[in-house]
């Protein structure tokens, strides 16, 4: 019963409820009628026995038995529904039998109808002379229920032509309903593909039908609302985005580039150094490392004061990037006044011709006359270590051999070119 559609139900319950109102009215009826045609009938048959009785009774006492025989086939003549009729002494002896069909079976008695008893008392005397039974065919009473039977299937039938005009009436009802709930189910508030024709029904489904094309019309004016502030919202992000990718590039320059010379700085030397340490050792190419280092640097920040000496650095870096050859060469402040710079496909020769190329730059730069003094020789140190990196080989040994080579440049009285 749980999965029974509504329709269904309600189909079901009329159906149920017409057929056991209209089936208990009909029995009610054919109870009251079958009740009043049965006191009818034996009301009229007691009358007429109760009416012969006393001729019978006077005609027995006076012996008139002929009489009696003529006025018995009389009374038979004048009630054609008198189906048997016999006259019966008190010691059992039959003064008279009739027969209407004397080959039909006595069939058992269906009422109270069927038969009565009457004693024939002797008028003179009170004494009970014999008794006249008489049996009535049902001929009437069985039409009667024939004709009520007949009346009662014309009653059913009515009554289904009507409830299956209540049945197209109310499927043609539950059509607009399910038109409804199928318009409903199908809604996409993106395509808005709700029918918005107003519907001209008053009725309850007519009401509701107006009440969803009204939230309809509502959820479309909020998800345009939705749009626009999600429009404006993405904007706003793109933007932020596009700021915040802005911040981020600076951020990394920023953490990849030293802030005095902006030359890259000692970490993004390691990324850059790994990686094209990596690329030399795979494609079996030659890489050079040069550590340089200014001479006596102290002595200019001593002399004339850190400034100077910041001045004499950011010189000094603009100078050695200026001198690089290749875009893949690459320079880093490695720390203080030291430098250091990665040669990709360049042999020992290679980076001492950069270092060369690099002093002969440098002396421009020679008693330069500062805002602070004029600042003397100032040199440079230079150490160089080349490999064709093996599997085996690890990169941080190819900067510690050109570490060993700026050493000995120093130590060998500074101003010069080592190669290790
Ligand atoms: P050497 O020829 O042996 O290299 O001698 P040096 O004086 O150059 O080397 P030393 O290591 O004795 O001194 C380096 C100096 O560099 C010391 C330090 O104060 C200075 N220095 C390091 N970084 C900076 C900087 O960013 N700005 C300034 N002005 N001075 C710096
Ligand atoms: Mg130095
Ligand atoms: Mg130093």
């Amino acid at each position: 019963m749980k999965n029974i559609r509504i329709e269904m139900k309600i189909i079901i319950s009329v159906i149920f409820f017409t057929l056991l109102l209209v089936g208990l009215q009909r029995y009610e009826i054919t109870q009251n009628i079958s009740e009043q045609f049965i006191t009818s009938k034996k009301d009229k048959n007691t009358l007429l026995l109760n009416t012969i009785s006393p001729t019978i009774g006077l005609n027995l006492s006076l012996g008139l038995n002929d009489a009696n025989k003529e006025y018995l086939d009389q009374i038979i003549n004048q009630n054609s529904d008198m189906e048997a009729l016999s006259l019966t002494t008190t010691n059992g002896k039959n003064l008279y039998r009739y027969f209407k069909n004397p080959n039909k079976k006595p069939k058992k008695e269906c009422c109270e109808i069927d038969s009565s008893n009457k004693l024939i008392i002797d008028p003179v005397t009170g004494e009970i002379l014999a008794t006249l039974h008489a049996k009535f065919d049902d001929h009437e009473y069985q039409m009667m229920l024939k004709n009520n039977q007949i009346t009662t299937y014309k009653v059913f039938i009515i009554t289904l032509v009507l409830l299956a005009l209540f049945l197209i009436f109310l499927k043609r009802e539950f059509r607009f309903l399910k038109e409804l709930t199928r318009n409903v189910l199908q809604y996409d508030p993106v395509l808005n593909n709700f029918p918005l024709q107003k519907s001209n029904k008053v009725d309850e489904v007519g009401i509701i039908h107006n009440a969803f094309i009204s939230m309809v019309e509502k959820i479309h004016l909020h998800s345009k609302l939705l749009d626009n502030v999600n429009q404006s919202l993405e904007l706003k992000i793109q933007e932020r985005t596009q700021e915040l990718e802005q911040a981020n590039r600076q951020l990394k320059e920023l953490s990849l580039t030293d802030s005095l010379t902006q030359l890259s700085n000692r970490r993004s030397f390691e990324t850059y150094f790994k990686d094209i340490y990596r690329l030399a050792q795979r494609n079996q190419i030659e890489i050079s490392v040069i550590m340089c280092d200014i001479d006596h640097f102290k002595q200019i920040n001593d002399t004339h004061g850190h400034i100077a000496g910041d001045m004499v650095l950011k010189e000094f870096a603009h100078i050695m990037k200026e001198s690089l050859n290749r875009g893949s060469d690459f320079i880093a402040r490695y720390g203080g006044e030291e430098f250091v710079i990665i040669l990709y496909d360049a042999n020992s020769n290679d980076a001492k011709e950069l270092c060369i190329k690099i002093q002969n730059n440098l002396k421009d730069f020679q008693n330069f006359e500062s805002q602070w003094g004029k600042i003397d020789v100032i040199t440079m140190s230079f150490g160089i270590a080349s490999i064709v990196p093996m599997e085996q080989d690890r990169c941080e040994n190819l900067i510690v051999s050109a570490d060993i080579a700026l050493y000995k440049a120093k130590n060998e009285g500074r101003n010069r070119i080592v190669i290790l």
